[in-house]
């Protein structure tokens, strides 16, 4: 029998989004979006007041990620998902290296081993819960891997392999919930790249990548060897960064966006940057995290679900529970209540709790949640 159990109102949180993307979308982001909605939505993309939008993005989030000399903001519809696609299509020139660890980085080395113009990757993998970051391999020019696995509560390193210039390789991470959430050196990766509706608490449907100097000339090298007679590779035109890049140099992107995203993005970036940047967010992020790390070991019934305390998250935070506690009757009951979205990821199967600790989240709503599990747990 399902227990129903009332928390009181005195220890809810104040907002009780949790979710590991979408997340969080703060009042002041559907503010900017009301604002908008007799002026931006539902005009012209290609016009001067969404054109504006868009730089003020593009400018944002380069000083936002403190961008080193000739790297640029590119963007472009479909989500990661579909960078993923056009990674293979426009950056891989023949072979990648790809660390695997998770849902998220098995997908995208997935896509890189189906893609018929490309050799079979090399895929250095480790268990749900650990990160493996590819090692140096002969005949590789690009290595990838995830910045946060959004599927296991795991961050990895973003950093230069160790001869991996001397091949001219590029280093490409799927930062989708990681950036805003987690310090980063970008010269230290070639494209970092990620969907607005993590740490940017807008909607999906976009995807963003800073992109360095040698990660846009092989865009470019690769689109002319794709137009070689006999060339194997077919870059579809929705697919082209060479054209990602030239739209985004207009402030512009290939075909429709969503306005309402790119608003609500907006908003974001200027909040985040009138804060104190990434610098800012980073340690909210951190500090939230570390209220349910540490609630989790001093708990009997809860521990954190990666061993390594140095890999776990501080965007999304997995906890695991007792088995004597049923995840699914917690979340249930935390979700009768208002709190939401607080599953782990479904094809990892645990019994566990996974919590997206982006910077929209208030710090202390993450401690208002450690109590109300509490108080869930106590009377199931
Ligand atoms: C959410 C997520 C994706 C997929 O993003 P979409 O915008 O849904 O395509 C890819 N990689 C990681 C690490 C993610 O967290």
């Amino acid at each position: 029998m399902a227990t129903t159990v009332t928390i009181p109102q005195s220890l809810l949180p104040a907002d009780g989004r949790f979710g590991s993307g979408p997340s969080k979308i703060r009042p002041e982001q559907s503010a900017a979006l009301e604002a908008a909605g007799s002026t931006l939505l539902g005009t012209s993309h290609r016009q001067a007041p969404v054109r504006q939008l868009v730089a003020s993005i593009r400018e944002g989030l380069a000083g936002f990620f403190s961008l080193p000399e000739g790297y640029e903001i590119v963007l472009g519809d479909g989500g990661a998902s579909a960078f993923w696609d056009l990674a293979c299509a426009n950056l891989i020139r023949r072979k990648a290296a790809c660390g695997s660890y998770g849902s998220f980085s098995a997908k995208f080395a997935q896509s890189v081993a189906s893609a018929p113009f490309l050799d079979n990757p090399v895929i250095f993998e480790s268990k749900p819960g650990s990160y493996r970051l590819p090692e140096l391999t002969e005949g590789t020019d690009a290595y990838c891997w995830a910045h946060n696995e959004t599927s296991t509560g795991v961050a990895a390193p973003v950093q230069r392999i160790a001869g991996s210039r001397e091949q001219d390789a590029l280093i490409i991470i799927d930062a989708t919930s990681g950036a805003g959430s987690l310090p980063v050196d970008i010269s230290q990766c070639d494209a970092y790249y990620f969907s607005p509706q993590k740490a940017f608490g807008s909607d999906g449907g976009l995807w963003l990548a800073a992109l360095s100097p040698a990660a846009i000339r092989r865009a470019y090298s690769v689109t002319d060897d794709a137009r070689r007679d006999g060339s194997p590779r077919w870059i579809p035109p929705f697919l082209s960064l060479r054209s990602a890049i030239e739209n985004s140099r207009k402030d512009q992107t290939l075909n429709t966006p969503a306005i309402a995203t790119l608003v609500m993005l907006a908003e974001q970036v200027s909040w985040l940057n009138s804060n104190g940047g990434l610098a800012w967010s980073s340690a909210r992020c951190a500090h939230s995290a570390n209220t349910l790390y540490t609630w989790a070991q001093n708990s009997d019934y809860a521990e954190p679900f990666v061993a390594e305390a140095a890999a776990r998250s501080n965007a999304v935070v997995t906890i695991d529970l007792d088995e004597a506690v049923d995840a699914s009757q917690v979340i249930a009951a935390l979700r009768s209540n208002g709190i939401v979205d607080t599953a782990g990821y479904r094809k990892l199967g645990r019994n566990q709790l996974r919590i997206g600790v982006f910077p929209s989240v208030e710090p202390d709503d993450v401690e208002a949640l450690t109590h109300c599990i509490d108080y869930v747990v106590e009377r199931l």
